[in-house]
């Protein structure tokens, strides 16, 4: 195949991938996106393995079994994995595409040959700064992505572990690094090339580790963001037009993630990454728990109080996700439906643990997309609501976000739940919510909580009914 052709076929994939981010935007065209991101890859894996055959049957074997296995292991674990735990699956997989760029970069180094990147015993000055730039990235991203896992997987504390001296180490280790890639580039020493490497391992370790469990998600997507950009350098080593596009689109979605993720959340960049909140009530579970009185309702008194509401609002949280509730719900709300009630569902930009979480829920149970609302779109709507139904959700209805400047969630936007005429909170008891907080409307006087796993309380509704 020419080079000419091979760089065409890179585009087409590349616009597939394109397409792909495209159709993820929304769940009615995720699942044609994700087509679309499968035939592109598809296509880049065949152009490479066409345009630039692996010289002889060993390596083709190999090829063959590094696909084999890979693609095998990939396809089992994403369909055993639940969706609660896809936050730290990304995370783990994260980790693998930094490790690909060490050894991608290290095969590079050692067989400069096959990738032209060597004149006259000399290694080409550009090849040299991609390679030492791209490794770096690449052993930060593996081993903050392998933080990143353990901590949201509850293998080590969700807690902030604050490192004494921690910014200034940090702080040395890159100078450091810099100085190393400076002197790789001078000397093409192998040595230093793994120097680079060791230090940019430890970087990633120091940088990941004092940040807390709750800000977790948002470092995931930094990560991707950090591997997306150590692929597209080894892309420019390689000469491999679809890494390079693939990367860049990886590292730039990661990055507008990550913006949108801090902005729903009114936290900024620079402070997610140095690091200190949240954190430790994710890895303790329920949190604090709350000794004054509330107001505690049955799954008859719901079931009565919704028959004769006209307007219901539904928000649901990250409770619904662990409890697997959201079939249970859609049951709920099509026999409410039937009764004629007006019934809608708010979902806020951060509930649950990734950026969609409820959407793909929601989806998943076939809630018409026609009854989901982003936040911007019903909170207004509250007031005129005769019952907003919380289903384990916590922090995104907090209304110390809009009050309490001493509050880790100051500034983040909330639905206005305690608007309605009666809120109805299901959570199994007076736990706080991620960001460790207590949340007022579980004490107001419209507010009737009702205690147990989001799916048992639905299904007892249901039974009511
Ligand atoms: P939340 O504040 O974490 O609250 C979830 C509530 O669900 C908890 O208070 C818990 O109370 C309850 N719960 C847990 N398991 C349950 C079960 N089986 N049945 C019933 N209730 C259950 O959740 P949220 O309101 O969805 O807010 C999301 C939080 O995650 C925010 O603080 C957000 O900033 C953070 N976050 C989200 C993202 C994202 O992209 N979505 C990214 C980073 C951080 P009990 O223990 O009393 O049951």
């Amino acid at each position: 195949m020419s080079e000419n052709v091979s760089s065409l076929l890179y585009i087409v994939s590349g616009v597939l991938f394109i397409m792909a981010l495209r159709g993820l935007s929304h769940p009615t065209t995720s699942r044609q996106g994700n087509l679309y991101g499968m035939v592109g890859m598809g296509l880049a894996i065949v152009t490479t393995l066409v345009g630039h055959p692996p010289a002889g049957f060993g390596a083709w074997i190999l090829v063959l079994l590094g696909l084999g296995i890979g693609g095998g292991a990939g396809a089992v674990i994403a369909k055993r994995v639940s969706m609660t735990a896809m936050p730290q699956l990304v995370a783990a997989f994260h980790s693998l595409v930094g490790l690909a760029a060490v050894f991608v970069a290290a095969g590079a180094l050692y067989a400069p040959q096959a990738f032209g990147i060597i004149e006259n015993g000399h290694y080409h000055k550009q090849s040299l700064f991609e390679m030492g730039l791209g490794v770096a990235i690449g052993a930060i991203t593996f081993t903050g992505s392998v933080i990143a896992f353990a901590k949201l997987d509850g293998r080590m504390s969700g807690k902030p572990i604050m490192l004494p001296q921690r910014h200034l180490i940090n702080a040395l280790l890159a100078a450091g690094l810099v100085l190393l890639l400076a002197l790789f580039i001078g000397t093409e020493s192998k040595a230093l090339f793994w120097l680079i490497i060791i230090a940019s391992l430890v970087l990633g370790g120091l940088i990941i580790i004092p940040i807390g469990g709750a800000d977790m998600p948002v470092v995931v997507s930094m990560l991707n963001s950090y591997s997306g950009w150590a692929a597209a350098g080894i892309g420019f080593t390689l000469g491999n037009l679809a890494l390079i596009i693939t990367g860049s689109l990886v590292g730039s979605s990661g990055a507008i993630l990550s913006y949108i993720m801090c902005h729903a959340m009114n936290r900024s960049f620079i402070s997610v990454i140095l690091g200190g909140f949240g954190g430790d009530t994710a890895a303790a579970g329920p949190g604090q728990v709350e000794t004054r009185p509330v107001k505690q309702g049955s799954a008859d008194d719901a079931a009565y109080i919704m028959k004769n509401a006209e307007r219901v609002i539904i928000v649901p949280g990250y409770g619904m996700a662990v409890a697997q509730a959201q079939h249970s719900l859609r049951e709920m709300a099509d026999m409410l439906k039937k009764e004629g009630v007006d019934v809608k569902y708010a979902i806020h930009p951060v509930a649950g643990r990734m950026p969609g979480h409820m959407n793909v829920l929601l989806a998943e149970a076939n809630v018409p997309y026609d009854e989901v609302f982003e936040l911007e779109d019903i909170n207004g709507e509250f007031p005129q609501a005769d019952v907003a139904f919380v289903i384990g959700a916590n922090d995104v209805t907090n209304p110390a976000a809009k009050t309490d400047k001493a509050s880790p969630i100051y500034g983040m936007p909330i639905l206005d739940v305690e608007r309605a005429k009666t809120v109805l909170f299901i959570k199994r008891g007076m736990g706080s919510g991620y960001a460790g907080v207590e949340n007022e409307v579980f004490f107001r006087d419209n507010t009737m909580m009702l205690f147990g796993d989001a799916k048992k309380v639905v299904d007892q509704i249901l039974k009511a009914f």
